[in-house]
């Protein structure tokens, strides 16, 4: 078995991103990203401090929009118009959840697609389902990217997907389609999951449950993703995955905190990069 390290992963990604930085900055190209976060959600205020310490780590221009809770779509819109024209912002990134007075879908249709660097868009969701890309949404990205960098291809492979959210379940199944995988996705109606669990090579789990995938769910030599993000009976951090017990069952397993998490960051900020270098008409950093 083997701990796949997300954070050692995701540290080479932005070490690259750094150098890249370095190169454009010669052609006079500097990504820039602006996240707004309304309201004082304590964990979106620390995703939203983390996102802009990275920025500064890569050499990224950043901008942050703290807003009241009480913030009307109107002005939030402006914001984001305001934004949508501004040269030096390249990705905009809004964090959601958003109070329930304010509507997300609205919300994202008003970025412009080519500054949409969490690919929520409904333009870049449909060139997602057809596979012509530049951006990916940046949680199923670093799974991609977290199977890659372990040297599993999963050209041919049974991949079961627990969970069929927008923002990971679905575009997740997309994304290994495209690399060949067959595909099955599981969600709150799923009968027998447990079966259709047992007959996987890899399973992603995102479903939002602690320590909801147990051994008696998985095979041997299976290869188990854990998006979850979830707190114990102790409170303490965990994932979807009842990791103690079925991790000696797996060839590969990402650990809770340290494995998907970290990775998120990185790719928000890869898609950064490609928002600037298409931004900019530069074709190589
Ligand atoms: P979500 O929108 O709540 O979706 C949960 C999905 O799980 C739904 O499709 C739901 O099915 C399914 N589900 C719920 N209970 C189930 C059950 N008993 N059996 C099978 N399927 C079940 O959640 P999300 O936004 O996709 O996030 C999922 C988890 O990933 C959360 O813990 C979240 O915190 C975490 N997350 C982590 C990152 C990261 O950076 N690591 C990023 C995003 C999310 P229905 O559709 O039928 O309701």
């Amino acid at each position: 078995m083997e701990i796949i390290d997300g954070k050692k992963i995701s540290a080479q990604i932005k070490e690259e991103l750094r150098e890249k930085t370095a190169r454009l900055k010669e052609k006079g190209v500097v990504p820039g990203l602006a996240v707004v976060l309304v309201g004082d959600d304590p964990a979106s205020q620390t995703y939203v401090r983390n996102k802009k310490k990275t920025c500064d780590e890569l050499g990224y221009y950043s901008e942050e929009y703290i807003l009241p809770a009480d913030t009307t779509q109107e002005t939030l819109d402006a914001l984001i118009d305001r934004l949508n024209a501004e040269p030096k912002i390249h990705g905009i990134l809004v964090q959601l959840p958003l109070p329930r007075h304010l509507n997300a879908d609205h919300v994202i249709e008003r970025i412009l697609p080519q500054k949409d660097v969490d690919a929520f868009h409904p333009s870049n969701v449909g060139k997602i389902m057809i596979g012509k890309y530049d951006f990916l949404p940046c949680t199923p990205a670093g799974v991609m990217t977290l199977l890659d960098r372990s040297g599993i291809d999963v050209c041919g492979k049974k991949c079961v997907v627990l969970g069929r959210s927008n923002i990971v379940g679905k575009p997740q199944a997309m994304l290994l389609l495209h690399k060949n995988a067959t595909v099955t996705i599981c969600h709150s109606k799923t009968k027998d999951l447990a079966e259709i669990t047992k007959q996987a090579d890899v399973i992603v789990c995102a479903i939002g449950k602690a320590k909801f995938l147990t051994a008696d769910m998985v095979s041997p030599g299976t290869v188990v993703i854990d998006v979850g993000i979830n707190r114990d009976e102790n409170g303490k951090l965990c994932g979807d995955v009842d990791f103690e017990n079925v991790a000696p069952k797996t060839s590969f397993i990402t650990p809770v905190p340290g494995g998907v998490g970290p990775m998120t960051i990185a790719m928000l900020m890869k898609n950064t990069m490609t928002a600037a270098m298409i931004a900019e008409g530069v074709s190589e950093g």
